[in-house]
């Protein structure tokens, strides 16, 4: 079996990976660059051959994140796509709410956690893993006798922790090349730790405390780990988490009862204007519906402004200024910095500073600490250590034993040396 990372080798995003064995072969995501300003066929790694090709037996996806599907649009549709099964019904849910045309997954594998399956010369069996995508996957790689891990994208401290402490403690054996993901490096000293999901919890149930009015909890609804750390500070503090249209029908698409949905009584539906008209004009009444029973109305939201969560995104600020809910209200910030910092919110920044909202932000990263990634590599103790999707491939051979660099476009054996 021999391995081409077309895309990742020294970058975050965009990831695509191609195996082949006896003339067969498989991709492993098919990620969008992050610094990639549309989503065009152009942006497919050169020397990838996705024509009608028999030989090419489908796509495994590994999360549900752009930067690991989001070049799905441009293959051809009847190529196989694998995937989380309720990772395919997230993205499903999630597209009638995005602008432009997001690429859904064609019919293919659905991955359960640890159980293999065949597709032509290779076995995959995908690991469920801790990350901020819901629904993620480690993918290993066996064809010919030889065994490669793909880590895809993982953390330790997020709310699956014990995925990663079950694979720590009984890792799949005989491991011949390890894929490992880098993000953390160059980002976190070699030492240090990200703050858990507990962590964050335990600052925002402070920082709900110090709030009289409103909470503005602004997080990416498909961050499922960071909605439930939300749910539960907001229950703590006696305050009901209002979720608007688009998450409720995320959280549905879970298909997990143990995730908050609109139906529970610390939950309420609110319908921001920009929903309200996608309801009227594609005809969403059953969905509206299936949804409201906990629904409220812009007057609710002034009335119980001090007892509420609103789980927050850029295009309720309109809704809320019609409100006039929003004296002694807190704007909390819980996803990438970067977004921040380049700009992805300004509009947010200026609607916060023509109302006086403070703004704090509280977040933890989608991806293992060097510690855990270290940890990591120990238990699986591959014998080989390929980086991917990192900045600082160069860092690897610092923290990990056997590491064998590969530059984008390059194949490589996956045992023996290259
Ligand atoms: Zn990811």
């Amino acid at each position: 079996m021999r391995v081409c990372i077309h895309r990742g080798s020294r970058q975050i995003g965009g990831s695509c990976v191609e195996v082949e064995h006896e003339g067969r072969r498989l991709l492993l995501d098919l990620g969008l660059p992050l610094d990639a300003p549309d989503n065009t066929p152009a942006l497919l790694p050169a020397g990838l051959a996705l024509a009608d090709d028999p030989a090419l037996l489908g796509i495994l996806i590994s999360h549900p994140h752009l930067d690991h599907y989001g070049l799905l649009a441009h293959v051809p549709p009847t190529l196989p796509v694998g995937m989380g099964a309720a990772a395919r019904r997230i993205l499903r849910a999630a597209a009638p709410f995005l602008p432009g045309e997001p690429p859904l997954p064609a019919p293919g594998w659905d991955y359960e956690s640890g159980r293999a399956f065949q597709i032509g010369p290779f076995t995959v069996t995908p690991y469920l893993v801790d990350h901020s995508a819901y629904d993620a996957y480690a993918l290993l790689i066996e064809a010919g006798g030889e065994r490669l891990f793909y880590s895809g994208d993982f953390r330790a401290h997020g709310r699956k922790a014990k995925l990663f402490e079950r694979m720590v403690a009984h890792p799949p054996k005989g491991i011949d090349a390890l894929l490992l993901e880098g993000s953390s490096l160059g980002r976190l000293a070699d030492d240090a730790r990200f703050p858990s999901e507990e962590d964050i919890e335990q600052a925002l149930v402070k920082e709900l405390r110090a709030t009289p009015g409103l909470a503005l909890v602004h997080t990416s609804a498909q961050n499922l780990d960071r909605v439930v750390t939300i749910f539960r500070a907001s229950r703590r503090t006696g305050r009901r988490l209002v979720i608007d249209l688009y998450a409720a029908a995320i959280l549905q698409a879970t298909g997990n009862p143990n995730l908050p949905q609109s139906h529970w009584s610390d939950v309420a539906l609110y319908v921001p204007h920009w929903q309200r008209v996608k309801i009227k004009n594609e005809g969403w009444f059953e969905q509206l519906a299936a949804h409201a029973s906990h629904r409220i109305y812009p007057e609710d939201l002034a009335q119980q402004a001090g007892r509420t969560t609103l789980l927050f995104r850029p295009l309720h600020q309109g809704d809320l200024d019609r409100a006039q809910c929003l004296t002694g209200a807190r704007y909390v910030y819980s996803q990438w910095e970067g977004y921040w910092e380049g700009g992805s919110y300004d509009g947010v920044r200026e609607w916060l500073a023509r109302h006086g909202i403070p703004r704090v932000a509280l977040h933890t990263s989608g991806h293992a600490s060097p510690v855990d990634l270290r940890r990591f590599v120990q238990a699986l103790a591959p014998g080989k250590v390929v980086p991917i999707h990192s900045f600082q491939p160069e860092r690897y051979p610092q923290l990990f034993p056997r590491v064998e660099p590969h530059a984008d476009g390059q194949w490589w054996p996956v045992k023996g040396p290259a």
